[in-house]
């Protein structure tokens, strides 16, 4: 299976980061995917749960793909267009004869990590069941002092 060869890659790729960095786990990877490429990307997010938990510092992230558009432009007349979507063909002129701008790619975009925020008062915390927790109050008059 091609994908699994690269995501051994893509892991190797990200280990590095995280030595570089000092960084234990990362939370997820962020792949950029050309349409182009023969990859086919439910076969890297199927292979990624087998392979991350092979490294401790992948254990438990997700892998996030990010499908490239394959756009070309024509030699003949210059026009830019998604190759796929025009089956190779240029929509004005119809000439084969191409040039690949973009989609052939097979990139590591990103690699998150989630860090605890220590003093920075963002809302970027999505776990934070306050008003749950106001509801419930209503109902049982629990004194806070224990
Ligand atoms: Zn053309």
């Amino acid at each position: 299976m091609h994908e699994l060869t690269l995501l051994f890659g893509v892991a190797d790729q990200v280990e590095r980061v995280t030595r570089e960095n000092g960084i234990d786990h990362v939370d997820a990877v962020v792949l950029e995917v050309g349409e182009l490429t023969p990859i086919v990307p439910e076969f890297l997010i199927d292979g990624y749960e087998v392979i991350s938990d092979e490294y401790d510092f992948l254990r438990g992230s997700k892998l996030i793909v990010d499908r490239i558009t394959g756009m070309v432009k024509c030699r003949r007349c210059g026009r830019e267009y998604p190759v796929v979507e025009y089956e190779g063909y240029c929509p004005d002129c119809g000439s084969y004869d191409k040039d690949i701008l973009s989609g052939d790619q097979f990139v590591i975009k990103e690699v998150r990590i989630l860090e605890e925020p220590e003093d920075a008062g963002s809302d970027q915390n999505e776990s934070e069941p306050v008003e749950s927790d106001t509801e419930e109050q209503k109902g049982s008059e629990t004194s806070p002092e224990a």
